[in-house]
């Protein structure tokens, strides 16, 4: 049996345009005159020496073939035997380049003639940022992003700072704006901007924050779009003010976006392990992409779990609702907050598996009328009923599930769940954060009590960090 092994070979596009070739044809011819010898099915990644950057996998298709790709030498190419390397994929963003690579162990240079494959972890890095870019179909994460950790030093005891408004929606337009420690102003250089840019869009924030009793810092927040400004901005209309010493001051932000995701309650955060020689990774309170290149592939890949999943639980959300319409349910369920709930291992992972008779109760319960606004009007469904669909007030994911039923309370209950309009369900998923908010807040007006007598606590708050 033939082990494939993972090489890394260098593109001298001064003798060949390999990159308009692989557009083009979708596969390049390497000489079989090096040392090197590659096998069928072998994977070789490419290092451009114009951009000095890996950009392409390629897959050892052929072992001896005639060379087919010399129109795109500069000079008339050699006919020698050559492999036939096709392409599997390109990579356009900034994790390959030079500089990072070599805080992963890259040498660079001397070794261009022929193609390695004996630096295990620099090819198991270079593997793990493709295996993420992969994954990131259906959603695109930055290319540019800033790490920063909030709420250390003073912060941290006092509780007082800056940064208190950086998760907050803003009362004024419901945006986030987000002070950056220790003094605010970014190197947005760094985020891709020209050095004559104000201000540089569509960057990703991750925010962390130090551990009890560790050097360690979890992430607790983050935002794929933000715009990051190259100087601190000050706007007395956004109210974001905090007493110090007596004195009212305003808190300046470089950071903003129309959305956050907060990740406060998550059961298994990403954790960025700070100790050895990444000690100093927070010492400037922030850092760039590229910097520490292993665990920020790490970040990267738990973060692309953690979208996938979001997605899973809204799809989920909305192909349940044929199921809740479906559903007889004739007798009325009284204990369904303390019926333990029932999960199914599938091939994505661990879902909830909910019970439409539950939802098809709350439905019932509200005489198939938009809690939200009972004026909302659908249409007849087979059933004769008026056509509504059953969302979660307390969204019925894994790690909520698991929380309640540590106190023994199912949340997959008619009292957890409202009847809307499907327009009302699309803008509680979808919304913008104000509007969102301002359903959330009223539907749990309406539901606290009920939810108290079955013994389900959750503050406005938590639930709205929920969404
Ligand atoms: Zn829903
Ligand atoms: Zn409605």
């Amino acid at each position: 049996m033939v082990r494939n092994r993972t090489w890394l070979a260098f593109a001298n596009e001064t003798i060949c345009n390999h990159r308009k070739a692989l557009k083009e044809r979708g596969f390049i011819n390497w000489t079989t005159n090096v040392t090197s010898k590659f096998v069928e099915n072998d994977i070789v990644y490419l290092f451009m020496n114009d951009d000095r950057s890996i950009r392409f996998k390629l897959r050892v298709d052929k072992v001896d073939e005639p060379r087919e790709d010399g129109d795109y030498w500069i000079d008339s190419a050699p006919k020698d035997h050559t492999y036939k390397l096709k392409l599997v994929a390109e990579y356009g963003g900034n994790l390959l380049k030079e500089e990072v690579l070599k805080r992963v162990g890259f040498k660079g240079g001397g070794s261009i003639l022929n193609p390695s494959c004996n630096n295990a972890k620099l090819l198991e890095y270079i593997n793990d940022v493709f295996k993420i870019a992969s994954q990131t179909v259906t959603f695109t994460l930055p290319s540019y992003y800033m790490v920063v950790d909030l709420g250390s030093g003073a912060y941290c005891k006092t509780n007082i700072g800056h940064e208190v408004f950086n998760l907050m929606s803003n009362d004024f337009d419901g945006r986030f704006y987000g002070y950056l420690p220790p003094h605010d102003n970014p190197n947005i250089k760094e985020l891709g901007a020209a050095s004559t840019d104000n201000y540089v869009d569509g960057v990703m924030i991750v925010y962390v924050q130090k551990q009890p009793n560790s050097t360690n810092r979890r992430i607790i927040a983050f935002t794929d779009k933000a715009r990051v400004h190259a100087e601190k901005q000050s706007n007395p209309d956004l109210n974001r003010f905090i007493s110090e010493e007596g004195m009212q001051t305003e808190c300046t932000y470089t950071i903003e976006s129309d959305y956050i995701y907060d990740l406060r309650t998550e059961s298994d955060p990403f954790v960025f392990n700070v100790s050895g020689e990444d000690l100093q990774m927070f010492r400037m309170q922030r850092f760039y992409t590229g910097r520490h290149p292993r665990q920020e592939v790490k970040m990267l890949q738990w973060l692309v779990d953690y979208l996938q999943r979001k997605g899973r639980e809204v799809d989920n959300d909305f192909d349940f609702q044929k199921e809740i319409q479906e559903v007889e349910c004739d007798e009325v369920l009284s204990n369904a907050s303390i019926q333990p709930p029932h999960y199914s291992d599938g091939t994505s992972g661990r879902t909830i598996v909910k019970k439409a008779s539950a939802s098809k109760q709350a439905l019932k319960n509200a005489n198939f009328k938009c809690e939200f606004d009972d004026s909302h009007s659908t249409f007849l469904t087979n059933k004769g009923v008026p056509y509504m669909e059953g969302h979660h007030l307390i969204p019925c994911t894994v790690s909520n599930t698991e929380r309640f039923w540590s106190k023994k309370r199912n949340i997959d209950c008619p009292e957890n769940i409202i009847c809307l309009c499907p327009i009302c369900h699309r803008r509680i998923h979808f919304g913008r954060k104000v509007e969102k908010d301002h359903i959330i807040r009223s539907l749990y007006n309406k539901r606290k009590s009920l939810l108290q007598n079955v013994g389900i606590e959750i503050s406005i708050d938590e639930l709205l960090a929920l969404y």
